[in-house]
């Protein structure tokens, strides 16, 4: 339950069961042909800020999902409602969709929708959803890619679009889930929430290789993250701080790592990572590269995405090695780095990772974009308890609010449930 700052996942029937309930109120003629799809939220163990350097991550799926029971329209109405947006319907028809045509939570929907037609050239007719979720709202936990990508599957489904049966045609959902997102929500977001959400694997991690362009066979790999045999568990802290800045600060972001890599002639921080990882000296290249660039903040923000995207190859060979109780080391080299050079962390995030080191982690880390959302730690999964108590008391010491917690057992992609 809720005690203590705990978040459960609701198991599948249950979420499913709620979302019926959610679609039976707001259009109370439910009829044989309602389903159900659910999709995960995610946390990222490794590369931050690498997406859109054309960098690697690792993402999980979380066993925390987004639930739309849906049923298609023989019109072109989309009607929506959401446990987490109470009162309301939202409504618009399929031929008004369009870049800065809708707005509200059901963009993130209709967009879905519009994407698949822009992107795939996919037709669906217009449909009556109902939304309900487990995933914590705004915590840099991915509630945007979960609800895009349960709707996703949902289409692809009454559609008979044949997309979600494949790892190649889940990409080309993601793709066009991250269209949504960008163009119709307006959220500049790189692609890997919505990739984790449609093609993770329960039991793994998924090695995202985010160079634009890319095979769906190459993109994206699955590594064994076998927590359980190792008696360990990743403990996620949604440090539930306000997000301030972030919309500016990402895009400046993007921005200095854009023009350092055009500063340095080459088409992303992507190739400088692998010629420094290809070298035989490896600290002296990097240097050679920095020391082009004039300016001290765009030093520390290249010197960032290139270790960062080193860190996710050590931490995939220790995960391949069967040695993931050695991964700590990276995440705090990762924590530092966000914290130093990239300068994306926070009050809040710093305290998280700190007060769960002293309790005993292995490692601990911000994830997802900064400026607030969640940290992670590895923690024996004996010992997660005591960790969150740390980590509560901190909170109360420096009068931060309550900070909320969950397990990261990595889960199943977006699917039908019933
Ligand atoms: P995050 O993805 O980290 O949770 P975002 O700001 O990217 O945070 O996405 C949160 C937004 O996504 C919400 O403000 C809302 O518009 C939409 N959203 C996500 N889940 C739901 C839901 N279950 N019901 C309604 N809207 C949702
Ligand atoms: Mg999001």
């Amino acid at each position: 339950g809720a005690a203590r700052g705990w978040v459960g996942a609701w198991a599948q029937e249950t979420g499913a069961a709620r979302v019926r309930d959610v679609f039976a109120q707001a259009f109370d003629d439910v009829t044989a042909d309602l389903r159900v799809w659910s999709a995960p939220g995610r946390v990222n163990l490794i590369g931050e800020h690498t997406d859109y350097n054309d960098g690697l991550c690792l993402p999980i799926a979380l066993p925390h999902r987004t639930y739309v029971a849906l049923r298609p329209r023989s019109d072109s109405l989309v009607r929506l409602t959401s446990a987490q947006a109470p009162g309301e319907v939202w409504e618009a028809r399929l031929e008004d969709v369009a870049p800065g045509a809708v707005s509200g939570w059901g963009a993130y929907v209709a967009g879905v929708a519009w994407a698949l037609r822009e992107e795939l050239g996919r037709e669906v007719t217009g449909f009556d959803a109902a939304v309900d979720s487990c995933v914590p709202f705004g915590a840099g936990l991915s509630s945007s890619a979960a609800l895009e990508s349960s709707v996703a599957v949902a289409l692809d489904d009454v559609g008979g679009l044949g997309l979600g049966g494949s790892d190649a045609g889940r990409a080309a959902l993601a793709t066009a889930c991250v269209r949504a997102e960008n163009e119709i929500a307006g959220a500049p977001t790189g692609g890997m929430d919505q990739s984790v959400a449609l093609r993770a694997r329960s039991g793994h991690a998924l090695l995202l290789d985010c160079r634009r362009g890319l095979d769906p066979a190459e993109s994206a790999e699955q590594v064994p993250f076998d927590l359980e045999t190792a008696g360990l568990a990743v403990l996620v802290m949604d440090t539930r701080a306000e997000h301030q800045l972030v919309d500016g600060q990402y895009a400046q972001r993007r921005d200095t790592c854009e023009a350092a890599a055009h500063a340095l002639g080459t088409e992303s921080l992507r190739e400088l990572a692998d010629a420094v990882e290809a070298s035989d000296d490896p600290t002296g290249t990097l240097t050679v590269a920095l020391d082009k660039l004039p300016e001290d903040v765009a030093r520390r923000r290249v010197r960032h995405v290139v270790t960062e995207i080193g860190r996710v190859r050590d931490l995939v060979a220790l995960l391949r090695d069967g040695r993931v109780g050695e991964i700590g080391p990276l995440m705090n080299a990762s924590h530092a780095s966000l914290r130093d050079d990239y300068e994306v962390s926070s009050v809040e995030l710093d305290v998280a990772v700190e007060a769960a080191r002293v309790a005993g982690a292995l490692g601990a880390r911000m994830t997802g974009g900064g400026f607030g959302g969640s940290a992670i730690a590895l923690v024996a999964a004996d010992r997660a308890e005591a960790v969150a108590d740390s980590v509560r008391a901190a909170f109360e010491r420096e009068g931060f609010g309550a900070p909320g917690f969950l397990l990261a057992v990595p889960s199943e992609p977006a699917g039908a449930v019933d």
